[in-house]
């Protein structure tokens, strides 16, 4: 096992150019596994659910630059607010506005992304791209000083038609230019593609591939 993570762990990284970062996502898969792709040298792990991003914060080691990538209740901020690296699914203003008061409570600025809403599937969520540009123009973000917005994230239509998902990919990045400007230098992220589309994404310009599967093998959620 421990050599098949690293294996394809070396995989995914030499498909990768220059500039994009790889987070490793670990959601479900045990502490163990973790351990290997660190011992690999990946420091960048992905989790999505709080309780889960928690407990394994506890058992791993401290350099490791933990993201929250899936769905974040407001009640659930305060228990990762002390330690999470990059919160990317930041998907409405009033989870904007808890982080920040969970993060001026624990004396950090909390780099987040904006989720932005562009699979045709209705579960997926996130902002609608007009929302957002609207949120942006109105500059309600200079108001939250523990906050640093350091791009957009999005997923792609799960299909197997690529027509779609380019489209999906080319509206991101299309809504990463556009809100550049409202936010300035430190808006570099583009956070795009999964373990059957990144490199499709990479194409579209993505600077952040979040990839499972294709590193750790099928998610079993069976077990939890
Ligand atoms: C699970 C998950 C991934 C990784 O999915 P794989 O298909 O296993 O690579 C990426 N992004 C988000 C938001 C996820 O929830």
């Amino acid at each position: 096992m421990e050599d098949i993570i690293a294996s394809r762990l070396s995989h995914v990284r030499a498909s990768l150019p220059e500039g994009v970062t790889l987070v490793a996502v670990s959601k479900t898969h045990p502490a163990e596994a973790i351990r290997q792709a660190y011992e690999a040298g990946q420091r960048i792990f992905g989790e999505s659910r709080p309780q889960e991003l928690c407990a394994k914060y506890e058992m791993l080691p401290h350099d490791i630059a933990w993201h929250m990538i899936g769905h974040l209740q407001t009640n659930k901020v305060r228990s990762i607010a002390p330690f999470v690296a990059l919160i990317q699914s930041v998907d409405s203003e009033r989870l904007a506005t808890t982080i920040q008061r969970e993060a001026a409570r624990c004396g950090r600025r909390i780099d987040i992304l904006l989720e932005i809403h562009v699979a045709q599937e209705q579960t997926k969520t996130g902002w609608v791209a007009d929302e957002l540009l609207e949120y942006a123009r109105a500059e309600s973000f200079a108001a939250m000083p523990n906050i640093r917005v350091r791009g957009v994230m999005g997923i792609a239509t799960n299909t197997d038609d690529e027509t779609v998902v380019r489209r999906d990919f080319e509206a991101l990045h299309r809504c990463f230019v556009e809100l550049r400007p409202y936010f300035g230098e430190e808006f570099d992220t583009l956070s795009m593609g999964m373990s059957d589309d990144y490199p499709l994404a990479v194409e579209c310009g993505s600077t952040m591939v979040r990839v499972g599967s294709r590193i750790f093998g099928e998610r079993d959620y069976s077990e939890k």
